[in-house]
This record gives C-alpha cells, sequence and structure tokens, in this order.
C-alpha cells in the first residue's frame, strides 16, 4: 500500500478522547515511578532528554519522550538485564507530551518506529497539545521510505504498531483506565502558547510532573499533599553567573530552587523529585541546598533511571 494513502490511515482525533468509566485496579496496585531521562538541553551524555515513566502494574505510562527515551527503558526491561517488564519497548504504547520544545520531543520518531520495528503491533497513543497531529504526520512523512521497505519488503513487519493516534490536550481528565486518571492543566513557560503539567493517579499512589514552567499555581493546587511532585529547576547560585538577557529568558520560562523550595513548602508533597536541572556550575548537592532553604520536607535530585 502507498504510504500517501496509509497517511490517511493516520487516525487523529481531535480534542478529548472518549472515557472509559473507572475500572476497579487491581488489588495488589503497584505504581512504579522510573525517571528515564532527566536532562535538559544541554546534551550531557549521564542525562536523557526529559522522560519519565508511570508504571502501574506493569504498564508503561510516558510522559515526554527526549532524546535518549526508547534506549533508557529498555536499560530497564530484562531483555537488557533490568526487572521492569512493562519497560521492553514493544510495550511503549501511551505517551503524553507537556509542550512541543524539542528537549521534550526529539525523541519522538524513535518512539514511534523503534517499538514498532521490535514488534509493538499497535499503533502509538499520543496525547499532546495543540500541534502534535502534525508533528508526528510529519515524522511518518519523513520516514516514509523506511516504513515502505520495512512492510514491503521481505521484514516480517506489521501494519499497524507504525500509526500514530493523536489526541489534543486542554485542561482536565484526558486519559483514564484501569490503570491511571491522567489530568492535564496549564502551566506558565515563557510565553510558549500550550504547556501542560500533568496529574496521575493510580490506587496507590498520585504523581504530578510540572514539566517545563516557571513558578505556576496550578502545579501547586494539583500537587497539594501529592506523594511525589517531580519538578523542574534552575540553581540560583547558578542564574547568579549568567548574563542578564538568560537571566530574562530564564526566570520568565523555569523555576528557581528557591521558588520550588517556597511552592514545595506549600503544596507539600510526600517527596519533591528535581529533573531538568539547570545547574550552571553549581553541584547537585548545591541544588538542593537551594531547595532546603526555603523547604523542610523529603527531596531528592534524580538520575536517570531512578526509581521511587
Ligand atoms: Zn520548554
Ligand atoms: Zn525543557
Amino acid at each position: 500500500m502507498r504510504l500517501r494513502i496509509l497517511h490517511f490511515l493516520l487516525m487523529v482525533v481531535v480534542g478529548l478522547a472518549a472515557m472509559n468509566a473507572v475500572a476497579e485496579a487491581p488489588a495488589n496496585s503497584e505504581t512504579k515511578v522510573v525517571m528515564l531521562g532527566t536532562g535538559t538541553p544541554n546534551a550531557d551524555p549521564e542525562r536523557s532528554g526529559p522522560a519519565v515513566a508511570i508504571v502501574v502494574n506493569e504498564t508503561p505510562y510516558l510522559v515526554d519522550f527526549g532524546p535518549g527515551v526508547v534506549r533508557r527503558a529498555a536499560a530497564m526491561s530484562p531483555a537488557y538485564g533490568g526487572s521492569i517488564n512493562g519497560l521492553a519497548v514493544e510495550n511503549l504504547k501511551v505517551a503524553f507530551l507537556t509542550h512541543l520544545h524539542s528537549d521534550h520531543s526529539a525523541g519522538l520518531p524513535d518512539l514511534i518506529l523503534t517499538p514498532w520495528v521490535l514488534e509493538r503491533d499497535e499503533p502509538l497513543q499520543l496525547y499532546g497539545p495543540e500541534g502534535i497531529e502534525e508533528m508526528s504526520s510529519h515524522i511518518l512523512q519523513a520516514y516514509e521510505a523506511d516504513i515502505r521497505y520495512r512492510i514491503d519488503g521481505l521484514e516480517p513487519a506489521n501494519e499497524r504498531g507504525w500509526q500514530v493516534d493523536a489526541h489534543v490536550l486542554d485542561d482536565g481528565v484526558v486519559y483514564e483506565d484501569e490503570n491511571v486518571k491522567v489530568e492535564a492543566f496549564r502551566v506558565q513557560h515563557g510565553t510558549w502558547e500550550n504547556a501542560f503539567g500533568f496529574r496521575f493517579t493510580t490506587a496507590d499512589r498520585v504523581i504530578v510532573i510540572s514539566g517545563d514552567a516557571a513558578p505556576d499555581a496550578n502545579i501547586e493546587e494539583y500537587a497539594q499533599g501529592a506523594d511525589i511532585l517531580i519538578h523542574e529547576v534552575y540553581s540560583d547560585s547558578g542564574f547568579a553567573r549568567r548574563d542578564e538577557i538568560w537571566q530574562k529568558y530564564h526566570s520568565t520560562n523555569h523555576t528557581s530552587a528557591s521558588e520550588l523550595g517556597e511552592i514545595a513548602s506549600r503544596s507539600k508533597p510526600k517527596l519533591l523529585v528535581l529533573y531538568h536541572v539547570l545547574f550552571w556550575g553549581s553541584s547537585e548537592e548545591t541544588v538542593l541546598d537551594e531547595v532546603r532553604q526555603q523547604y523542610d520536607g523529603d527531596v531528592v535530585l534524580a538520575k536517570d533511571l531512578d526509581v521511587y
């Protein structure tokens, strides 16, 4: 089949997905938060692009897919010595995008195509802000020759796993199944138009993820009493070493460690997890201290592949 025709099969659903009734979660429900990528646009080899997997009863739900996402998931799977079956590459089927910035989304071709090549046999369910359909259809166009070759050639590739069901996000409940309810809420990220945070509610945990955000009242509200708040941050002392032009950019687009300490002390998550950290020469301990000056709860600075 010609891919031009196949493009029409790209199932794009504009608006909210139809919600199923909440099913009963299994009694022994278990949620793990796996920090697949804790980085920023900086190409730190120790920190892949931002990506978090919420794994509920061995079903993974991704938030963001920065560069490296599929290999970081593979690292946690039994095939490569890990212990989380849910992160076997072919299980990567549902993903949520906070915003279309490249550091959070440059892994999308990888997430669409690699699990398919490794035998995922259903379309990727992709939830993201306005523009998500165009981003995925353009990626499929760019890889048209590859997809055709795998389907029409000798490779026993399936016909469905390369497809994308793209769903445009808005505020409110955007996804619900027997494992999880996912709510999206808008966050301020400079003048970027559509940036969201997410709250995941499972049978045993509530997890809130900021995405990229300046200090935001919505995050505080959604994170009230959460088990885990995963929040971006930059170092106050590092910031002081930046020049004025950059300071203006960072202070309107992102959240400083001291500001985050204040946010956390008001919303009181059981655990605050720092990721997407802009250090600018500060150490991990310094960033943690800068948060702790305003916040006396539990806080950790995540590394790639940390599990909470
Ligand atoms: Zn951003
Ligand atoms: Zn970012």
